[in-house]
């Protein structure tokens, strides 16, 4: 999270500024300056701008804590100029904790309409819908509707948004996991050409962002549910190679490359009497081509730091610790023996030779039901809420 200045933490949970959010800032406090010629009414915009991204943590906490209590811990959440992130472990593929967790963030936006609404009334402040024209003058009513249209904003069923994801929640609860996952991405990325349409014809390039994001979001999300389907209930044995080159510790960068060079494969075991020792990354690999002599030993600079995992683990388990943890291949051990490899490679490659055997099969073989699934942008592989702010 470099990118991101860490501007505190609330209930052990980091909250960031991404670095792209300073520039929304000094954008806001240009437009209103240019408007009004009025340093006043610039700092007045400002302010609006960080009460409203105030409102954003609070909705992101609002996931947060509501997942806690269902024993899903945040990694982090980080404030970008459409909006903010919350970044879960995982998000629990029971529908009703789903439910909850996505409802979670604008039932806090529909609270603090309801105290400001409140604290209008009792001051006789004015309600009137145009305070946002001069934020100056009308914080508080302009703060309101802001909290209005985020609550409603996020809860249209734009999958992976709060209102999609209460979506699959409840298609869920009478379908198939997957098919739920796949019938609210089609609604979210219908929705994604929708915000992308009003995006241009209104010249909003933050609805144009946020179209963009609901619609590659959706696309990942049931790839993955997908993946999950048909994994489940599967031993790593069955989709690991076991036709695959090694290395031994003596074994020169060169050999490496040559190996590299003459097959498909991208990682290398480095092994010693069948024992694992370390794994030869492609990126490592050409990295250690660049800082160390071609005849430095591989045994060297192979990672040492990976993950095993043996034949008969479940394949779901192991496929989401690789989605987690980045890592594209894991060595299968038997004993102190490598008798395999699992990549993201041969899993698609499971996954399409299930899927065409499948549209076969009898219905009452398919899957049912899934336990958990990894959800969320690819890097990390963690679940993630995202609610855009103000379009
Ligand atoms: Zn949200």
């Amino acid at each position: 999270m470099k990118r991101s200045l860490k501007i505190g933490s609330v209930a052990g949970i980091g909250i960031f500024l991404h670095w792209t959010f300073l520039l929304l800032v000094a954008a806001i406090f240009t437009y209103y300056y240019v408007q009004s010629q009025s340093l006043g009414a610039a700092l007045s915009g400002m302010g609006l701008i960080m009460a409203v991204f105030v409102c954003v943590i609070l909705h992101e906490l609002g996931h947060a804590l509501t997942a806690r209590r269902f024993g899903v811990p945040t990694r982090s959440i980080t404030l970008y100029p459409i909006g903010g992130l919350a970044r879960l472990e995982r998000i629990p593929a029971e529908p009703m904790k789903e439910f909850w967790i996505a409802i979670g963030g604008p039932a806090v936006n529909i609270a603090i309409t309801i105290v400001l609404a409140v604290g209008l009334l009792a001051t006789g402040g004015t309600f009137a819908p145009d305070a946002l024209q001069a934020p100056g003058q009308h914080l508080i009513a302009s703060l309101m509707w802001i909290n209005v249209v985020l609550a409603v904003f996020n809860l249209l069923p734009a999958f992976p948004m709060d209102g999609g994801r209460v979506l699959r929640a409840l298609l869920a609860l009478r379908q198939d996991y997957a098919q739920a996952t796949q019938t609210a991405a089609n609604v979210g990325q219908a929705m994604a050409i929708l915000f992308g349409l009003i995006g241009l014809l209104w010249f909003n390039p933050i609805l144009l962002f946020i179209a963009l994001f609901v619609y590659v979001g959706a696309q990942q999300e049931s790839q993955q549910a997908m993946y999950r389907a048909f994994t489940e209930g599967t031993p790593v044995r069955q989709a690991m190679v076991t036709r695959f080159t090694t290395l031994g510790v003596e074994d020169t960068l060169s050999d490496a490359i040559d190996e590299l060079l003459a097959g498909t494969d991208h990682d290398f075991p480095v092994v010693e009497d069948g024992r694992i020792l370390g794994l030869l990354r492609r990126k490592q690999l050409i990295q250690a081509l660049s800082d160390h002599d071609r005849e430095t030993a591989v045994g060297t600079v192979a990672d040492q730091s990976f993950f095993t995992t043996e034949p008969g683990a479940p394949l779901d388990e192991v496929f989401q610790q690789m989605s987690e943890q980045n890592c594209s291949t894991v060595p299968v051990v038997e004993g102190d023996q490598l008798v395999g490899l699992l990549t993201l490679e041969n899993v698609g490659e499971l996954i399409m030779v299930s899927s065409a055997l499948k549209s076969h099969a009898p219905r009452e073989l398919r899957r049912k039901h899934l336990p958990g699934t990894p959800v969320g942008d690819r890097s990390d592989g963690a679940g993630s809420t995202g609610s855009p702010a103000v379009p």
